[in-house]
């Protein structure tokens, strides 16, 4: 099944049971607290906090994301994806628990001739959180679940809050075992053979203090009980297409066919090459849509995670040995498959592609600098009988031409240097404290979200937004 179909089937199944269908907003946020939008529920944030009121009492949406904490994983897993997209089905004060289980089980299990995704029920496993007997008693009763397809787990995984007081709640999940071939029997924490692909959240309780993801207070039950669910598109479309991992599905895959044209190096042939592969069009996928909701490379926050993005894709296609720029090939293929959901990508690919291909070209130019820099350098220590490059050097050649760590180590090895990584990591550890220190000394001078001063004054004092698992000053 297609992903732009897995998609329709979703706003359609929700719609007909009266959920209204809310556009996906931009990648940015306006909450100057949070990089980018990592989660379907982001824009419905207000409501769930109770400072508006929404026009509906339950909302569907296919919500762009965009997950910078999940960038080395990328490639490595079968599962993360810089960008990806997250189906959504929301309640506020409307059903809860047993809605959002029969209406997920139904969706999942419903055959395919009939409208729905045609799961098979007995790969089909739920995690709940511990205490949660009722969710416990609703999927045996809503899915007829034996004892041992439910899984429990603690607070890491299956609670949620968002980092300030307010609500919070257990959540629960839908994960598939692929087979033995993926990994250990009920070893959950692996991920890739019992793979999550949904999330339900119940909002149900008040928390009145929050420390930590796994240290909070609960002064009792909301008045008014939510739900938050989050299906990731590309997770099912890898299921239901019968690939091994996201980066082969319809919109990802024709870009990996294009980079091994390029390369002359076959997809599946060596894991590192795949691996490579796997990023390229990972990243370049990324970088069109957050180019497309307005990001442009910088040296901080969101332009740098850009920046770095594509500067990883045209260096894993130099890994797969293409020195020539590449962006211009790779690009359009990216669009053309993303266009059906998203038709602004096509009229504005003149402008995307422009920032595009200057930020591979600025690469370009900085390898070829940073190289005669790292030569230099590698001929000093040769003269002076050092065996390895020092980190100030190996720290210069990141600070000024921007020249990533792993480059450096790989090209000094090609000469029979090391390179002092302690050093280089020092450097980067004391740069960074600093950059911290004036990101906060911004942030306290230029004030906070509405949410966030909101919910400050409510407690009456500065509140630390930990929230999601990234801000804008963690790139
Ligand atoms: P994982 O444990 O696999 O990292 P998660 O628990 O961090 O996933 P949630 O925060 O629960 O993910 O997000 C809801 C859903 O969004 C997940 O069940 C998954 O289907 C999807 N999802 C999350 N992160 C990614 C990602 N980086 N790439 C693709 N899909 C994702
Ligand atoms: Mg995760
Ligand atoms: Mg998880
Ligand atoms: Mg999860």
């Amino acid at each position: 099944m297609e992903t732009a179909e897995i998609r329709r089937r979703w706003l359609s199944f929700f719609e007909e049971r009266g959920h209204t269908v809310v556009p996906s907003a931009p990648l940015v946020h306006e909450d100057p607290n949070l990089l980018f939008v990592n989660a379907g529920m982001v824009p419905f944030k207000p409501y769930f906090l109770g400072q508006e009121t929404p026009q509906f009492t339950r909302a569907t949406s296919v919500q762009k994301c965009v997950r910078t904490l999940d960038i080395e994983e990328v490639g490595k897993t079968t599962r993360h994806g810089t960008f990806f997209q997250m189906n959504g089905n929301f309640s506020f004060g409307d059903y809860f628990k047993e809605g959002a289980i029969a209406l997920a089980w139904e969706l999942v299990t419903r055959s395919q001739s009939e409208g729905g995704y045609g799961f098979d029920e007995k790969d089909l496993y739920a995690s709940v959180y511990h205490e949660d007997e009722e969710a416990i008693a609703i999927w045996k009763k809503v899915a007829g679940l034996p004892d041992d397809r439910i899984v429990r787990l603690g607070k890491k995984d299956n609670y949620w809050n968002m980092g300030v007081p307010g609500p919070g709640g257990p959540c629960s999940e839908i994960l598939i075992d692929r087979g033995p071939e993926f990994g250990a029997e009920r070893d959950w924490e692996a991920g890739d053979r019992y793979l999550e692909f949904w999330n339900l959240v119940f909002m149900q309780d008040d928390l009145s203090a929050v420390r930590s993801k796994e240290d909070f207070d609960i002064a009792g039950g909301l008045p008014k009980k939510n739900i938050d669910t989050g299906m990731g598109l590309e997770r099912v479309a890898y299921l239901l297409q019968g690939v091994d991992n996201i980066y082969e599905i319809d919109e990802v895959f024709p870009v990996i066919s294009v980079a091994e044209d390029l390369s002359g190096r076959r997809y599946g042939a060596n894991h590192e090459d795949d691996v490579r592969f796997r990023v390229v069009a990972d990243h370049v996928r990324s970088a069109l849509m957050l180019i497309g909701d307005g990001v442009t490379p910088g040296n901080e926050g969101r332009g740098y995670v850009l920046r770095r993005l594509i500067r990883r894709a045209v260096r894993s296609m130099r890994l797969l040995g293409v020195d020539a720029p590449t962006l211009a090939e790779l690009l359009p293929v990216s669009k053309d498959r993303m266009k059906a959901s998203y038709p602004e990508l096509e009229a504005g690919f003149g402008r995307i592609s422009q920032i595009a291909y200057a930020e591979e070209d600025a690469f370009r130019r900085t390898l070829s600098a940073g190289t005669t820099i790292l030569d230099t350098a590698v001929a000093k220590a040769k003269s002076a009988g050092r065996s390895s490059l020092g980190g100030d050097e190996a720290f210069a050649l990141h600070d000024t031409y921007g020249f990533p760590i792993d480059l450096t180590l790989e090209m000094a090895a090609e000469q029979g240097l090391q390179v002092d990584e302690a050093g280089f990591r020092r450097l980067m550890g004391e740069q960074r404290d600093r950059a911290k220190a004036d990101a906060k000394a911004k942030k306290s001078a230029h004030g906070d979200t509405q949410v966030y001063r909101q919910v400050a004054d409510a407690v009456g004092r500065e509140v630390e937004f930990t929230g999601y698992d990234q801000t804008v000053t963690d790139a």
